[in-house]
């Protein structure tokens, strides 16, 4: 035991096994050996020296889907948490966390936080709640399920996952369950980059060693904000650090373009055609390595489709390279995107130069932005195809290398149904759900939904088109029975029936893995409070015994629930849940947890022994396990001849999981889908290509989906620093806009839609490109009463008014002071709550990934005299009427054999293969 002083703060870390900070760096972690009982002064008490105890428990943060590493630090005496650090021994995260991990503590001390089971009194939506018994929500909930199984109508079940910060979990609840269920968020994130990178490499996501890599290129702002955020952040600046220039391309002068050695501020929608020009000038300057193309390239398949009286040669295919992109020209690129064709050129050398260590990454930014975002990640991944950057040290894998699920207990087999709801015939090709067309499906009569959990997701709020979400909750004719499963109140479960409060990171199990750089880590992530509890000999049954009021957590709630589903296991579902020692008798958290840490996690049973320790108990010590680490070339393992692989210089190896096995340039797939055009990586004229805004009519794109680096989405309304930190969402404009329009800081403007218009505040600044506004998402949060509502830390009382479908939401009142146990409530000093411009954005999913396209084209004019800051207007008929319009965009599917959708492409919570064809029941249908 030491007490934390100067002098021991300068120590270096004892953290296992990661090292938390390596060539010592700043690093203050207490020794793992003293985490049971460590000793700080009590600050309120200064002059005098007062010692608390702490045991310092890891947990894994909750707030954005990086997974870092925490450190709760739990008062021994009084059992309260009294604050949050990183944790060293956290592989990601090393110990670091950005602002919104130690916000953590604010959540759970909010005190306008959900703490029991509740159930609406009245008509839904009323606002009316009465606390209800957790057995009693299990018996109905579960009837309900089980009635609805027992019908064979299992797509009504609807589980909506916004953030769902865990691997495996659902997916084996749902399978067991025989549902085709699980809807994601995933379509207003990231669908589009993701079918961009499948159709290369038949992984859905890059793995970027950024601290190994000599050239970075972003298109997103990853050092402020982006995906996997601070784990990466803090390799992209080792990477700098060691002398790795870094480009940024985004519209904004965001944080990360400031931090760059390059910012590229492409008009939006024409990153593809900038990235083409790198490819253009990589062949026109032979900065390419032909040893991987020959070898990791499909280009004879190629070669024979694109010219098949070529003979099949590498160096016809690079001249077939040059002559497909001749017309991407930098000058070409300069006209599209208003990057300096010299600029380009200069980019494109660097990344030659930096050739097998080039890194990148695209995520949301563009591909979420625009109609044929997915082509922008297939031009991304041909600059590392050119170079031979895939694999490499410093270059980018395929994140199935890098990110480590392990297996559960008794793993359910896979499902035989295909919900049309989630996966429609219109898009065989989508990456994801369509989740944003829901409540035009449900308007429709397309589908119907018995049971619809709603699970850290907040469409009314989240998602385009939020008025339509509110019809078709409210009604209960469409949406039978809504369980909203959150930690916080939000805009959605004030249309719920039940109301069910689920912990926040320090109050839940969950396993998590993230593919955060060159290696493969899993987390865990605990209830700090009940593990406290175990060490100190309390006997727990359920994690809502110890948390806050009565907050329990998904993994004992379905575990309980599937019982219910179940009761005498007649279904075969119960036996899923079965403890395997105990037989008739409930599995336990430690029993679940337990069996994978002890089967499923390579190398973790050896280093527990070594410290004495069950694998269980290491895990809940250290919160996080190292794997392997140096991950490089996996494509390259030899296979033995009947495995799946390809044979590369006289051996049998991996490649990668492509028809091929190799990086497939040309995507046979797009062809036998029906969009010939886009067989290989290409430039899309975006929604919002110029060619479609009239600037005399005061024509603008909106970029309406940047994110802040201080704020979640609905979580961080109830996180008091954060909103402290951040709580205005001004409209960017460009200073010669802004002039144009006569329009100084902070003067209303209008946005209009095509379906309605927003009122928000100007900000003219150099750091946007003419011709294009921008807005956070982040802001705009409304409560439509006091009580039982999104948090007044951060959203504005607002009244909705309603006339036939066209709705008027405005402000009555912005962020005041309130009275509640927390002092600070009372100190609040800022009042703005930002505008919420989604609910006037109609749907438009990209025809082949269904990706949501946020980018907007609006009209900007100066607020009508009628208009007060925060009104949004939409009209949802409209909405519907653009829906229709996107949708006629689509080729249905299936393909050949009748496939709804590729066989080899990713598909989440994946049926067995017979699901794959349509119609139901088979017979090999031909395309629509
Ligand atoms: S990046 Fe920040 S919000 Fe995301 S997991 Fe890490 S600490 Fe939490």
């Amino acid at each position: 035991m030491k007490l934390l002083d100067r002098k021991h703060a300068q120590l270096p870390p004892v953290a296992r096994p990661a090292e938390a900070a390596p060539n010592g760096e700043m690093a203050a972690f207490p020794p793992a050996e003293e985490w049971d009982d460590w000793v700080e002064y009590d600050s309120a008490a200064w002059p005098h020296r007062v010692e608390k105890h702490y045991a310092l428990l890891p947990t894994v943060c909750f707030n954005c889907e990086a997974s870092c590493g925490l450190l709760a630090y739990v008062d021994k005496d009084t059992h309260q948490v009294r604050k949050f650090e990183g944790n060293p021994a956290h592989p990601g995260s090393r110990g670091r966390n950005c602002a919104k991990g130690p916000a953590t503590i604010n959540q759970i001390n909010d005190p306008e936080r959900i703490l029991y089971p509740l159930k609406r009194v009245g008509p839904r939506g009323s606002g009316k709640w009465e606390r209800v018994r957790w057995d009693d929500v299990l018996a109905d909930i579960g009837g309900r399920i089980a009635a609805t199984i027992h019908a064979d109508r299992h797509d009504e079940i609807l589980y909506h996952v916004g953030r769902p910060g865990e691997d495996g979990f659902m997916e084996r609840v749902l399978k067991s369950w025989g549902c085709d269920s699980h809807q994601s968020h995933t379509n207003v994130c990231s669908s589009s980059a993701r079918l961009g990178y499948d159709l290369w490499s038949g992984s859905d996501r890059p793995s970027s060693d950024f601290a190994n890599a000599r050239f970075i290129l972003l298109l997103s702002s990853h050092l402020e904000t982006g995906h996997y955020f601070n784990p990466h952040a803090q390799r992209i600046v080792e990477g700098k650090m060691k002398g790795c220039k870094l480009a940024v391309c985004d519209t904004r002068l965001s944080n990360s373009a400031s931090m760059a050695d390059y910012w590229l501020p492409t008009l939006p929608g024409s990153e593809g055609a900038m990235l083409l020009a790198m490819a253009h000038i990589l062949l026109a300057r032979d900065l390419i390595d032909r040893q991987f193309m020959k070898d990791w390239v499909n280009w004879e398949d190629s070669l024979r489709a694109l010219r098949p009286q070529a003979e099949p040669t590498l160096e016809n295919f690079v001249g077939l390279l040059k002559e497909l992109y001749a017309e991407f020209t930098p000058e070409f690129a300069e006209r599209e995107s208003g990057i300096p064709a010299a600029r380009i050129v200069e980019i494109a050398e660097q990344i030659g130069w930096a050739g097998r260590q080039f890194a990148s990454h695209v995520w949301r930014n563009t591909t979420a932005g625009n109609m044929g975002g997915w082509q922008v990640a297939r031009c991304l991944w041909l600059l590392h195809v050119l170079t031979g950057s895939v694999g490499t040290r410093g270059g980018c894998s395929p994140n199935s290398w890098d990110k480590f699920v392990p297996a559960p207990y008794m793993p359910p087999p896979p499902h035989k149904r295909w919900n049309d709801t989630l996966w429609p015939i219109e898009y065989p090709l989508s990456h994801h759900e369509l989740s944003i067309l829901l409540p035009h499906f449900l308007k429709e009569g397309r589908s119907h939904l018995e049971v619809y959990f709603s699970r850290v997701v907040n469409p009314v709020w989240t998602y385009p088109d939020g008025a339509t979400w509110m019809e078709v909750l409210r009604d209960e004719t469409k949406v039978g029975l809504h369980v909203a499963l959150t930690p916080t109140w939000n805009e959605s479960a004030w249309f719920a029936d039940y109301v069910l409060p689920m912990g926040h990171a320090s109050e839940r199990h969950d396993t998590v893995s993230m593919e955060t750089h060159a290696g493969k880590w899993i987390s865990f992530r605990q209830p700090v409070l009940r593990t406290l509890a175990e060490k100190q000999g309390q006997h727990i049954k359920r994690t809502y015994e110890v948390n806050p009021g009565e907050v329990w957590e998904e993994t004992e709630f379905f575990f309980e629930l599937s019982w219910h589903i179940d009761p005498d296991g007649t279904q075969g579902i119960r036996k899923f849940y079965e403890s395997p020692d105990r037989p008739g008798e409930m599995l336990t958290l430690d029993e679940y947890y337990g069996w994978m840490f002890d089967h499923s996690v390579p190398g973790l049973p050896e280093a527990a022994s070594k410290e004495g320790f069950t694998p269980l108990q290491y895990m809940r010590k250290y919160g996080a396990f190292a794997v392997e680490d140096g991950i490089y070339e996996q494509h390259l393992k030899p296979v033995p001849d009947d495995d799946a692989g390809v044979v590369v210089d006289g051996v049998r190896r991996s490649g990668f999981p492509t028809p091929s096995r190799k990086l497939e340039f040309y995507s046979q797939t797009m062809v036998d889908y029906g969009w010939p055009e886009h067989a290989i990586p290409g430039y899309i004229h975006s929604h919002v290509h110029p060619s479609r805004q009239d600037p005399d009519k005061n024509e603008f794109v909106l970029m309406p989906n940047f994110r802040l680096p201080t704020l979640i989405h609905t979580r961080s309304g109830n996180t008091k620093w954060l909103n402290e930190l951040s709580h205005s969402n001004p409209i960017w404009i460009n200073t010669r806009d802004a002039r144009r329009l006569g329009v100084g800081m902070g003067d209303l403007l209008r946005l209009s839609t095509e379906i309605g218009y927003f009122v928000g505040r100007a900000w003219p600044t150099e750091g946007i490109a003419p011709a294009v506004v921008g807005c956070s998402h982040h802001m705009g949060r409304w409560r439509l009463g006091n009580e039982n509502a999104p948090s007044k830390w951060t959203a504005a009382l607002v009244d909705l008014q309603e006339d036939s479908g066209r709705y008027l939401l405005r402000q009555i009142e912005g962020i005041r002071p309130f009275e509640s146990p927390d002092p600070d409530s009372k100190r609040i000093w800022w009042s703005d709550a930002g505008v919420h411009q989604n609910l006037c954005f109609p749907v438009q999913p990209d025809p082949i990934s269904g990706m949501h396209c946020w980018h907007q084209k609006v009209t900007v004019e100066k607020a009508h005299p009628e208009d007060l800051y925060g009104d949004v207007f939409v009209d949802t008929n409209k909405s519907h009427e653009v829906y229709k319009r996107w949708l006629a965009m689509t080729r249905p599917g299936p393909g050949p054999d009748g496939q709804r959708r590729p066989y080899w492409l990713q598909r989440p919570y994946r049926p067995a293969q017979e699901a794959f064809v349509y119609p139901p029941g088979g017979g090999g249908a031909t395309r629509r």
